[in-house]
């Protein structure tokens, strides 16, 4: 990807652990690299292709001004969610925040964090067999849409499906969601069962009927197995519930393992 960076801009602001950080403030020294692609903005030369960079630096240094943190660390990862969700064509984001006067009684140069963060892409598959299914997805859908993190790309139709694996209980509605999202896999895990449980969502019976289950299908082109998950999820490609509004949302996605389109795999099963 092509990058535009801002070097060095000086900001004043109270980030510090000491409360006399906090009072009088001090120097602190932002650089951020922006991650997009330029390459329409360089054959158009209009600024609408690209991002103002003028207005990312304005947005740093209120930024920096209007809130007071303890660590840099922690500045660091606000910027880089503010700049990532506030300055859409840029993907990614390299920030380093220098604090040239830290209070630690030592002749250095200066101390800094610097960090890389993106925007990611999951596909979550949605079902529900108990209670009002189309307004439990559809709070959902915008309760997910709606984390400061999150952002709703597409939703599939929702289908009626016949049940999987424990056949004697309710149709179901089924279907995926694309979400652009800025959470690590396990703090998106960590939400979407908040939202199950807000749906009253019981775990009585494996496969059993429930008033909405959300499972994580990808995670940009991620491999995860641990404790609590399983990427690119595990039974997929047994199931047109989960197949079939894939192959709606985003039929060329190519299954990581696989090496299939979602088209082809729905084709095969
Ligand atoms: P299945 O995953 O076969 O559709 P289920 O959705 O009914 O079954 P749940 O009761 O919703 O299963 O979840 C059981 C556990 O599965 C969760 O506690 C979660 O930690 C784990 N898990 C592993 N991989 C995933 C994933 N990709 N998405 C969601 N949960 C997952
Ligand atoms: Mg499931
Ligand atoms: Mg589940």
């Amino acid at each position: 990807m092509d990058r535009i960076k801002i070097i060095n801009l000086e900001c004043f602001a109270k980030h510090g652990v000491y409360e006399e950080e906090n009072m009088l403030g001090q120097k602190f020294v932002v650089s951020a690299a922006l991650f997009l692609d330029t390459r329409k903005a360089g054959v158009s030369d209009d600024i609408n292709e690209s991002v103002n960079y003028a207005g990312v630096c304005r947005s740093i240094v209120d930024w920096m001004q209007d809130n007071t943190c303890n660590l840099i660390e922690a500045v660091a990862e606000k910027l880089a969610e503010m700049i990532l969700t506030q300055f859409e064509p840029v993907k990614k984001v390299t920030v380093e925040v220098k604090k040239p006067w830290a209070p630690i009684g030592m002749p250095l140069e200066t101390v800094a964090v610097e960090i890389t963060r993106k925007k990611h892409t999951a596909y979550v598959a949605f079902g529900s067999n108990l209670g009002d299914s189309r307004q439990l997805i559809d709070e959902a859908v915008e309760k997910l849409g709606s984390i400061a993190q999150n952002k709703v790309l597409k939703v599939s139709d929702y289908i009626v499906t016949k049940p999987y694996g424990v056949e004697d209980q309710p149709d179901f509605l089924n279907g995926c969601i694309m979400l652009e999202t800025l959470l690590e896999p396990l703090e998106l895990l960590d939400a979407m069962q908040n939202i199950e449980n807000e749906a009253g969502r019981k775990r009585i019976k494996r496969w059993g009927p429930r008033t909405l289950d959300l499972d994580l299908i990808f995670y940009d082109d991620d491999i995860i197995y641990n404790e609590r998950l399983t990427v690119p999820h595990a039974d997929m490609k047994n199931r047109e519930f989960v197949l079939k509004p894939m192959a709606q949302i985003a039929p060329y996605y190519v299954h990581p393992v696989y090496k299939k389109t979602m088209l082809e795999m729905l084709k095969e099963l």
